[in-house]
């Protein structure tokens, strides 16, 4: 262990769904650890507090209100880094929804509200990082994924199909990146107290915030995570990371 610089220091690093839970906790630890941040959420006054923060902590952040399922939003937000910090260093693509039921209720609204950002939001991050990777020579995606997609459980269907879509893409892009270019990591948290319940209907709620309560991680164990794979030396990726609860079924 040498005591040389962080090697955080000086990157630039977008984090999607930075306004609550997961995103907000990766943002303020890179924030601290001396990376450039650009947060990117729908909820702008969230994200505004939170560069607000992170500034007054001599922290470097931009906020950039993003729709994830809007293409020429995160090519806006792509640029933004670029424009603010001269580089884009990684992605951290960890915006999610998470809309739990039965596959008989027939939620059909909800299905497609789940893969229009777990993946397709996705898909626009890489639309619009992985050339600017290219140019630059170097450049890391990282995801956040899910433990649901490994043991499928009632309810989590669809929302498990679209992080293994998501873990599938992941898989593909590193295939499709053995020159050394580009990194990617997937990172599948099981159960963290976040907001990400809020939204569901009230059994599912109340079934997934009970977990939550019970022995759900502080998002600050992913965060740590997140950190561990970013700050590897070139040349050296971290492809999963798996981070549940002890307990977790
Ligand atoms: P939160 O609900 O607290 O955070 C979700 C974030 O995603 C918010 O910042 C939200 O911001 C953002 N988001 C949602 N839709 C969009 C959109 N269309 N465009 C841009 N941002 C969007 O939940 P978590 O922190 O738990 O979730 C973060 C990630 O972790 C998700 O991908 C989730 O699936 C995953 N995960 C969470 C687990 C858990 O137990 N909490 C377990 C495994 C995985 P805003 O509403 O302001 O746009």
């Amino acid at each position: 262990m040498t005591n040389g610089p962080d090697p955080l220091t000086g990157k630039t690093v977008i984090v999607t769904g930075a306004s609550s839970g997961i995103g907000r906790e990766v943002a303020t630890m890179l924030a601290q650890r001396g990376a450039a941040v650009v947060l990117a959420a729908r909820r702008r006054e969230r994200i505004d507090a939170l560069v607000e923060s992170i500034l007054e902590a001599g922290g470097r952040a931009i906020a950039v209100p993003t729709d994830v399922t809007r293409i020429t939003d995160v090519q806006a937000l792509v640029q933004r880094a670029i424009e603010e910090f001269g580089r884009l260093d990684v992605l951290v693509n960890n915006a999610g929804l998470a809309r739990l039921g039965r596959l008989e209720q027939q939620d059909v609204h909800d299905w497609s509200a789940m893969i229009d950002v777990n993946v397709r939001g996705l898909l626009h991050g890489l639309a619009a990082a992985l050339p600017v990777f290219r140019r630059q020579g170097r450049g890391h995606v990282v995801t956040t994924v899910s433990t649901s997609g490994i043991k499928i459980s009632p309810t989590m269907a669809v929302y498990a199909a679209t992080k293994n879509a998501a873990r599938t893409i992941m898989e593909g892009l590193r295939a499709e990146s053995t020159d050394g270019v580009i990194r990617t990591t997937e990172i599948s948290p099981g159960f963290v107290r976040t907001e990400l319940a809020d939204g569901m209907e009230p059994s599912a709620r109340e079934q997934i915030q009970a977990g939550m309560r019970e022995f759900g991680l502080d998002p600050v164990a992913v965060a740590r995570a997140v950190c561990f794979a970013i700050e590897q030396p070139d040349g050296v990726e971290i492809g999963a990371l798996t981070i549940r609860p002890a307990v977790q079924d």
